[in-house]
């Protein structure tokens, strides 16, 4: 069985963790950046991007989760967590994380729509996936290597680059597991790959 992590500095972490536990994964709650080491591969949830940076400073885990990426291992940000992933965050010089070749905007969907639920298609993964949008980002720019997966209002929402998967909504706050047993299966061929 693989072993998912889930980031908990902040955030929706107990909501993940069902869901990684509703594909038949074991799901790791990680506090510490040593616990990473026990992991194959890594959620990052929502929260807001900018407190999540300050705790993850705080507990010295920026190091290790850049680690993490070079091994090759899987992670999946969702929302604040894609910001997080992201090479280039608009308005802003650095990024985080800095992993995943994507510029991502902040808080894009307008003020009026704080937050909303749209049934979005995601590509290899469902046609009518429940997404639930928070003060979303959404991705402006993708490298050559980055797979668009789902659109909303012509905004890329999701996608994947090799071994990085990336969502601007909460997957999490719904039952409806598919993308993260899309996650769980991406972790699944890593880890064969790394015994073969
Ligand atoms: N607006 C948040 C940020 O910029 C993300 C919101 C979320 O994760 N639901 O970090």
């Amino acid at each position: 069985m693989v072993k998912i992590g889930v980031l908990a500095l902040q955030g929706a972490v107990r909501e993940h963790v069902k869901s990684v536990e509703a594909c038949g994964a074991e799901a790791v709650v990680i506090k510490q950046k040593e616990e990473l080491k026990d992991v194959d591969g890594l959620i990052l949830p929502g929260g807001e991007s900018t407190t999540m940076r300050r705790l993850i400073d705080k507990y010295d885990f920026m190091d290790s989760l850049k680690e993490f990426a070079q091994q090759g291992k899987p992670m999946f940000g969702t929302c604040a967590g894609l910001i997080l992933l992201a090479k280039k965050i608009v308005g802003y010089e650095t990024p985080h994380i800095g992993v995943m070749d994507i510029t991502v905007e902040r808080n894009s969907f307008g003020r009026q729509r704080e937050s909303f639920e749209a049934d979005i298609a995601i590509n290899g993964v469902a046609d009518d996936f429940p997404a639930v949008f928070i003060r979303a980002p959404h991705i402006v720019e993708a490298g050559e290597n980055v797979e668009i997966l789902a659109k909303h209002n012509d905004r890329v929402v999701a996608a994947r680059e090799g071994q990085f998967l990336g969502c601007s909504f909460h997957p999490e706050l719904t039952d409806d597991s598919r993308l993260t047993e899309y996650f769980v299966q991406m972790v699944k061929e890593a880890k064969e790959k790394q015994f073969a």
